[in-house]
């Protein structure tokens, strides 16, 4: 069997995988992505992305003109201002949207599907859909062989394992890194702007990110994404709803439509047992977390309650262990592959496209300027683990302080 070669093989089609090709074309290197499934529709995929000051710099530098173009135009339009209001529906707070330190402007409002469509695009010749990895193999000279579930192999300069929170590739290089629950519930789900006139939800609840602070219980995030068809329009395919997804019931990956939209979080066992959670579907888990707060002002449960269930599903929050450290070779991680992190500070896909701008400005010294490969990835990875860990640790710091002052610490906090 004759192996094909190409000079970077990525795994894994996310956003981080599919930066990284198009930095890597941009510069002319010869690049393939391959990709397990055909179409995306893990829960969170019907949601908008946070794309923050790190996600978009790699993102200008990495996509070409037109498809950065197209990605500002689409955006999605999502409330500036904060408010705190208590359970109550009484008003805490109120101030305009604080940027973390590095953020220079208002966390930008991207549909996944949406930010896909154009991470897919001009990218026909070198993503392969349907490639699940299975392992791979170094080779005496340099190189590597990866290997595919059909039976398919590509020999590569270097094997970047860009496949999720669960990464095959990782699995082989990291034997011993670990993923662990971190023991929080996490409930969400969306109405349609139309649906929310027709209920009467409060503007308070559509026009600012509303962060409900209940005396006691856990604390629900409010806030929308609104959709500009006219944008959409000048864009072909991107924005639209994606034909990929037709065979899916339900308004969930309905790319179309503006939405309001909450989450909230519970320990492990509050709200019932993981065995009960895992047979509720959308309606059963509105049902229950409408008992839960029941007490509440009923603008805020009448959200809850007339929220869309094909749009509802339970997440188990999950934080990687920061601090893996292995010697430089062939095979390199980037994105949730190394760092996974819970979703508290919407840092894991703005990281993963950071890491994507990251390497590929090594890997254009190591191609165009001739430094070695060797030495090139191994500066990525420097530079990857001390940011990528530290959002990690970040992250886990914010879920602790947004769930309860009391929790106990997880080990990871002191890792
Ligand atoms: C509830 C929630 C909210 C979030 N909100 C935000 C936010 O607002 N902002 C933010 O920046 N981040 C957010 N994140 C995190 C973000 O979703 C991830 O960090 C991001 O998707 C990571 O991108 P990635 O490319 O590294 O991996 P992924 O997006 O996981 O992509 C991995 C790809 O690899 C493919 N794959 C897996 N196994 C194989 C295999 N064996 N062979 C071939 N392909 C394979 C998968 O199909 C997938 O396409 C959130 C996460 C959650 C859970």
């Amino acid at each position: 069997m004759t192996i094909p070669f190409v000079d970077i093989a990525i795994v894994g089609g996310g956003p981080g995988g599919l930066a990284l090709a198009h930095g890597l074309r941009k510069h002319g290197i010869d690049v393939a992505v391959f990709e397990r499934d055909h179409v995306r529709a893990d829960y969170v995929q019907g949601f908008r992305l946070r794309i923050r000051q790190r996600g978009l710099d790699a993102l200008a530098a990495n996509l070409p003109p037109h498809l950065y173009n197209a990605f500002l135009e689409t955006i999605g339009i999502a409330p500036s201002e904060s408010i705190a209001l208590d359970e109550r529906f009484n008003l805490l707070s109120s101030t305009a949207s604080a940027h973390d330190r590095e953020d220079t402007h208002v966390a930008k409002s991207v549909s996944r599907i949406t930010l896909r469509q154009i991470l897919l695009s001009d990218l026909d010749d070198v993503f392969h859909a349907g490639r699940a990895f299975e392992r791979y193999e170094e080779q005496e000279d340099g190189t590597v062989i990866a290997w595919f579930k059909d039976g398919s192999a590509i020999r590569t300069n270097l094997l970047v394992g860009a496949d999720g929170a669960n990464s095959v590739v990782r699995r082989q290089l990291l034997p011993d890194f670990r993923v662990i629950d971190t023991g929080m519930r996490r409930l969400a789900g969306k109405m349609a702007l139309s649906a929310a006139a027709a209920h009467d939800i409060s503007p308070l609840l559509i026009d600012y990110n509303a962060g409900i602070q209940p005396a006691n219980g856990r604390r629900m995030m409010i806030t929308s994404h609104r959709v500009d068809a006219a944008a959409h329009a000048r864009h072909d395919l991107i924005g639209r709803d994606d034909p990929t997804h037709n065979d899916i019931t339900g308004a969930h990956f309905d790319n179309t439509t503006s939405y309001i939209w909450w989450n909230t979080a519970y320990e492990r066992d509050e709200l019932a047992s993981d065995d009960l959670l895992d047979t509720m579907d959308g309606q059963g888990l509105l049902d229950l977390l409408v008992d839960h707060i029941a007490d509440w002002d009923d603008r805020i449960v009448r959200l809850i309650r007339h929220s869309d269930p094909s749009t509802v599903a339970l997440l188990k929050v999950r934080t990687s262990v920061p601090g893996a450290v292995w010697a430089t070779g062939p095979v390199t991680l980037l994105g949730d592959a190394i760092h996974s992190m819970t979703y508290f500070k919407a840092l894991g896909g703005n990281t993963a496209l950071y890491d994507a701008g990251l390497l590929t400005r090594e890997l254009v010294a190591a191609r165009r300027n001739g430094k070695p490969q060797a030495q090139a990835v191994h500066d990525y990875e420097e530079a990857m683990r001390e940011h990528g860990y530290e959002a990690v640790r970040g992250s886990l710091a914010a879920m602790l302080n947004n769930a309860t002052a009391t929790r106990p610490a997880l080990d990871v906090a002191a890792e």
